[in-house]
């Protein structure tokens, strides 16, 4: 195969024994697909669950299944502990100060609805500003721009320069007194790029401008402290964390959430209700109306358990060493163009072949039994920056290995021979 100098894989992280064993935790990864070994690069978009994930989930079905929070019965007690415990596995895991800050919600999505809605809403005024990058996710545009038409405010864009980096200059120039909060993606899907965050956080809190951190991509690959990066609100999903889908987190200020009216109305987010009036729940149940995921909540738990026994400072390192060698082997094609070189990046590699369609791309790799995502990666402004209508995208998780990315090497060698460039 390619004989690429790469620098030897940091004794810190994890080791080709280590990773026999991980590889052993995820059923899927046996699969073949169109006869071949399955080569899973398609982590970014959702990664796959480890086998105590999927034990925790069939365990509530099959041992603890009850609704939770209502029930005196013994199997709803048990229910709502795990439940609750979820919570604080959560709380610990991107170090909150208080277990209350933690909401489950749906996922990135609807916690960043939650804020544009509950938090946003309520203060905006015309010609107010909403401030975000050229790298959001539609997640994290489309929730403010609804909000920007309700209200009449502004959504302003901080431009990045060609290796997908935020001009540090061009974002302080934009914070002004108009500037009303500050919503940014903390690691880029489409282009791995992780932001400064702190230094984000730090500027616009000088000019007490509240920020709401995207962190999607963000808790897979490092270690997230909400507490030392002082953001006001957090988001992620948990079925990108390796637990199960329908589940995320939306983690806020204690004052802030206080402040805030509900997001939605109905039941477990009420103490008091008369025809007259709702006195409604503390924290965090004030945000958590409705018989909420519990399957998902115990196996976000779960999968927190699974991560941290491995220790994310091990997953990050081997990571950068898998983006590493990709990246280096990728130099070897001409007619590769990486979209994204940002000297801070996760291990997510969006590339474009000159004249094949990323579509093409992704369409001949399955067919060699390789997984990646093809398309604009819901960021469709970030492609118009890039002057490219989609990108093909490998994403790589702490369960790949570099003899898959050998493999993925050999299927763009294919492509190329099939499109005979
Ligand atoms: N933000 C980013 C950066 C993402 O990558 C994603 C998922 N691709 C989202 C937000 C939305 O996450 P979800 O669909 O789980 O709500």
């Amino acid at each position: 195969m390619l004989k690429i100098p790469i620098k030897t894989q940091n004794i810190t992280s994890l080791r080709q024994s280590d990773i026999q064993k991980i590889r052993q935790d995820f059923p899927i990864l046996n699969t073949t697909v169109h006869g071949k070994p399955l080569v899973y690069f398609d982590n970014a978009n959702t990664p796959q669950k480890p086998q105590v994930v999927i034990d925790s989930v069939n365990d509530i079905y099959t041992k603890y299944y009850s609704s939770v929070h209502r029930g005196v019965h013994c199997l709803s007690e048990k229910s709502t502990r795990l439940f609750e415990i979820s919570r604080d596995k959560v709380q610990n895991f991107i170090s909150a100060k208080h277990r209350e800050e933690i909401i489950f919600v749906r996922g990135t999505t609807e916690a960043i609805n939650l804020v544009a809605q509950s938090f946003a809403r309520p203060q905006l005024k015309p010609d107010d500003e909403i401030l975000m990058t050229t790298m959001e996710h539609h997640a994290n545009i489309i929730p403010w721009q609804m909000v920007c038409g309700q209200t009449g405010a502004k959504l302003k864009v901080v431009p990045i320069n060609d290796n997908g980096e935020i001009i540090f200059e061009e974002f302080i120039k934009l914070l002004n007194p108009r500037t009303k909060l500050l919503a940014v993606v903390h690691v880029s899907n489409s282009l791995g790029t992780i932001n400064p965050i702190e230094k984000m956080i730090e500027a616009a809190h000088q000019q007490n401008i509240p920020v709401l951190i995207d962190g999607a991509q963000a808790v897979v690959h490092q270690k997230v402290d909400v507490r030392k990066s002082d953001c006001d609100f957090y988001a992620f999903s948990g079925h990108k964390l390796y637990g199960p889908s329908g589940i995320g987190v939306l983690y806020g200020k204690k004052a802030l959430l206080e402040a805030m009216p509900p997001y939605q109305g109905g039941g477990n987010m009420i103490s008091q209700v008369t025809f007259e009036k709702t006195i409604y729940n503390t924290l965090p149940y004030k945000f958590e109306a409705g018989t909420p995921h519990i399957a998902g909540v115990i196996g976000l738990g779960a999968a927190i358990d699974y991560i941290d026994n491995i220790g994310l400072d091990k997953i990050s390192r081997y990571e950068k060493y898998l983006l590493d060698y990709a990246t280096q082997s990728m130099q070897e094609f001409s007619d590769i163009r990486i979209i994204g070189s940002a000297q801070k990046k996760a291990s997510i590699l969006s590339f474009i072949f000159e004249h094949i369609h990323a579509h093409d791309v992704g369409t001949i790799l399955d067919q060699e039994g390789i997984a990646i995502r093809t398309g604009h990666h819901c960021t469709m402004p970030l492609m118009a920056r890039f002057n490219v209508p989609a990108t093909a995208r490998a994403s790589f998780a702490f369960y790949n290995t570099i003899e898959e990315i050998d493999v993925f090497l050999q299927g763009l060698k294919k492509i190329k021979e099939v499109f005979h460039v």
